[in-house]
Parts: structure tokens; C-alpha cells; sequence
């Protein structure tokens, strides 16, 4: 059975950028379980394991804009440290969730002085080259429940306790 539309796919991956540091691994996990094109996956993920069967591997290098896409200098703004709650506990790497006249965004701190934070709204990995290993570990179809519901039950997957 080949991986297309409509099936439930459960892939190992590691996630290196081009420095070769591992960014993400399902190593000492399930396996990522997800249903195929309705874009659960980066685009350029997806691509390439279109037609790809149980116990196929793959290598694949992934431009920013079939991932996260390119990252944007205007999402990023210092902002003063007394306009949080806990300023003492501002460190780089915490996100938290702004209001934007665009919606709500998920910022990370990127900076902080003795005054000012710089905050990026920029998805943590925008920009960035994505260079995936990837094993094909299952192909079945989903079934009508999970198609409903938009994510793959049973293991790997959503309970519903
Ligand atoms: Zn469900």
C-alpha cells in the first residue's frame, strides 16, 4: 500500500538543520502517526513520501518555504520588561502567547537586557533548512472515524479515554 491521500502513515524521523544538529527525533518513541494530505505535514515532508510504502527510507532537504517558511525582521520588537507580570523571570527561549491586529501569535524571547526583552514571532524554525530522515514504519487506510475527526486514533494516536 502506497502512502497518498487519505491513508495513515507512521514514520520514525530525525530532524537535523545544516549544521547537523538534531533538531527533533521520534527515536525512543512511537512512531508519528498522522492521516496523509490534509496537512498535518510540513508541504515539503509530505511531497516527499507521496507513493512511498512500508519500509522505504528516505532522505530529504527542505527549503524554509515548503517548511516554515522564510523568516520575517518585522515580527521581531523589543518590548519593556516592567509590561510583564514576573519581569525577574523573563529568560531567552520562554514563549507565551500575544494579540495581534492579526490574531493571537506565538512569540519567543529571542533577548533580554536589563530594560527590554526582544520578542520574535517568527516560528522557531522559519528559515531554517529542514534535512529529514525519514523510515516508513505504517500505511493503512483511515478509517471514517478518523477522517472525521482530522487525526489518526489508536497507538501513536489520539485517545479519547
Ligand atoms: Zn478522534
Amino acid at each position: 500500500m502506497q502512502v497518498e491521500e487519505k491513508k495513515v502513515v507512521g514514520i520514525h524521523y530525525k530532524l537535523t538543520d545544516d549544521d547537523g544538529k538534531v533538531l527533533d527525533s521520534s527515536e525512543n518513541a512511537q512512531p508519528l502517526m498522522f492521516i496523509f494530505g490534509i496537512g498535518m505535514l510540513i508541504p515539503g515532508l509530505e511531497k516527499a513520501l507521496e507513493g512511498k510504502t512500508k519500509g522505504d527510507s528516505l532522505s530529504v532537504s527542505i527549503k524554509p518555504a515548503d517548511a516554515y517558511g522564510e523568516r520575517d525582521p518585522g515580527l521581531t520588537q523589543m518590548v519593556p520588561k516592567d509590561q510583564f507580570d514576573e519581569p525577574e523571570k523573563l529568560q531567552v527561549g520562554m514563549q507565551f502567547q500575544v494579540d495581534t491586529d492579526h490574531g493571537a501569535l506565538v512569540v519567543t524571547i529571542t533577548e533580554v537586557n536589563d530594560d527590554n526583552v526582544k520578542i520574535d514571532g517568527n516560528h522557531p524554525l522559519a528559515g531554517v533548512n529542514l534535512n529529514f530522515d525519514v523510515s516508513v514504519e505504517e500505511v493503512r487506510e483511515a478509517t471514517q472515524e478518523e477522517l472525521d475527526h482530522g487525526h489518526v486514533h489508536g497507538p501513536g494516536g489520539h485517545s479519547h479515554g
